[in-house]
């Protein structure tokens, strides 16, 4: 270990990213017992905590008490927060170098996967991403328009991210007016004249991404039925060799819930979420305004490849449904950094074990990664854990063989005020919350969220 780590010549670290696996590495470097770590964690918006705020769904409120365990790391003295500061327009890698031993980048996958179908991008044909960005307030998506005077609604994908967005569709203004949903997007679900929901995917029930929780809750929803088909809940033989040579109790427990809603789970409701299986949209077509108001649609079969891998193929058996709302969920990716060796065939940084290489798989000195930027958009928040302290063990080895930057000058803050005077600390994101929680406590409510930075800005006075 170099001459540093210690009380007062601590080990200086900056994180790029203030989501849940840039707190969770932080937590870690607070951890280590034999080094003193001082954390600086930036983020381009003024708030923290990442998809926590933006990505959880607003009635899914218990997941999002995780802030408090990242609430606890911020009360270090170690630990400082620039939030609206952005990497690659304020700060760059050249001026971190000069301020820290290493630098965590841990910026997530807000980008969205396309299908790659004609009329993908015509009007009313959207990402889920931006939806859910957009119903959790997220200031860069307030501004956006999601036509739900259309009766029928299409989401291809059915992730965890797909069932969200069916939910939030399916769900009456009472089911969500006591959430911290957007107050627009709540008066906009208000005037909803959807009727139909249908989740699309392009395998079996028993390959589907959704876990059993948000899958269950489609079947507990008040006003509206989850239907699903007698003729797509029997397994092909792939499907049923492959549970049979790997029983899963989980996929099992999924498929009763999923056979319990074949032909509708409750009658009466006015909304239906159909959720259907081997099927691909191939093509989307206008209507007459020019939006989308129908989508060709083929059945699929499933193939197992001689590995073993369960994938679907598209038959000549084809459907035209009319839609009048498309949403893509078949996941994220992430986006460049200036300077940081970026794999564009997976949408994340090049890394290894966190570890950033260059093309060649060379390291790239004091740079690491971690969380979905690192491994792709998988798994829970609390899976950032684990590939965090797997990150922070190839830093710290680095650090043990001197394999680091070497800081010249004492303090980021100087630079960050000249390059932007707004930014905000985790105090001022403190007293934000304490805002936005006693707007909501007002109305039963968890908070009421700020939606734009200028807002942010005003009710700190800065
Ligand atoms: P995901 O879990 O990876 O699901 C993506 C879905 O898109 C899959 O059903 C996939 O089908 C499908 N897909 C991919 N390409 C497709 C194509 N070309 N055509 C049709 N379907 C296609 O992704 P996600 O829903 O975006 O979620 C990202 C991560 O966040 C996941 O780990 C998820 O569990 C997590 N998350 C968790 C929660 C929660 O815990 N409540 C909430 C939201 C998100 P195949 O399986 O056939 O590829």
């Amino acid at each position: 270990m170099s001459n540093f780590g210690t009380e007062n010549n601590p080990w200086r670290i900056a994180v790029i990213g203030a989501g849940p696996a840039g707190f969770y590495a932080a937590e870690h470097f607070f951890k280590q017992s034999d080094i003193f770590a001082n954390v600086d964690i930036f983020d381009r918006l003024p708030t923290p905590h990442g998809l926590v705020r933006s990505g959880v769904a607003p009635d899914h409120e218990k997941i999002k008490n995780v802030t408090r365990v990242f609430d606890k790391t911020a009360s270090n003295p170690r630990f400082r927060f620039f939030g609206n500061v952005e990497f690659g327009t304020h700060i760059n890698l050249a001026d971190l170098q000069k301020y820290y031993h290493q630098i965590y980048f841990s910026t997530g996958s807000l980008v969205d996967r396309k299908l790659g179908i004609p009329g993908e991008d015509l009007p009313r044909s959207h990402s889920a991403t931006e939806f859910v960005a957009w119903y959790n307030g997220h200031p860069d998506f307030r501004h956006l328009a999601f036509d739900l005077s259309q009766e029928r609604v299409a989401i291809v994908g059915v992730g965890n991210v797909a069932v969200d967005v069916a939910r939030i569709l399916c769900k009456t203004v009472d089911e969500l007016k006591f959430t911290d949903i957007s107050d627009y997007a709540l008066e906009a679900l208000s005037k909803s004249n959807v009727k139909e929901v249908i989740l699309m995917g392009r395998r079996g029930p028993s390959q589907a991404a959704f876990s059993l929780k948000e899958i269950k809750e489609m079947g507990e929803l008040a006003d509206a039925s989850s239907i699903t088909l007698q003729e797509e809940m029997t397994l092909d033989e792939h499907s049923a060799k492959a549970l049979e040579d790997n029983p899963d109790r989980t996929t099992e427990k999924s498929m009763e819930v999923l056979k319990a809603m074949i032909g509708g789970s409750k009658p009466g409701a006015t909304k239906t979420c159909s959720i259907r299986f081997l099927v691909s949209p191939t093509a989307l077509h206008p209507a007459e305004d020019g939006g989308v108001g129908s989508m060709s649609v083929a059945r699929n079969k499933i193939e197992a490849s001689s590995s073993g891998r369960l994938s679907s193929k598209m038959t000549d058996e084809t459907f035209e449904w009319p839609i009048g709302l498309v949403f893509r969920s078949v996941g994220y990716r992430g986006e460049a950094l200036p300077d940081i060796p970026f794999r564009e065939d997976w949408g994340v940084i090049r890394n290894e074990l966190g570890r950033i290489v260059t093309d060649s798989g060379a390291p790239v000195l004091g740079c690491y990664a971690g969380g979905w930027i690192k491994r792709g958009p998988s798994g829970v928040i609390g899976t950032n854990k684990p590939d965090a302290v797997e990150s922070v063990a190839c830093m710290i080895e680095d650090l043990a063989s001197g394999k680091h930057f070497t800081p010249t000058e004492p303090d980021m803050a100087d630079l960050i005020a000249s390059r932007q005077p707004a930014a905000f600390s985790y105090q001022d994101w403190l007293e934000l919350d304490r805002i936005e929680s006693e707007k909501g406590a007002a109305l039963g409510r968890p908070r009421v969220k700020f939606t734009s930075c200028e807002e942010m800005i005003a009710a700190l006075g800065k």
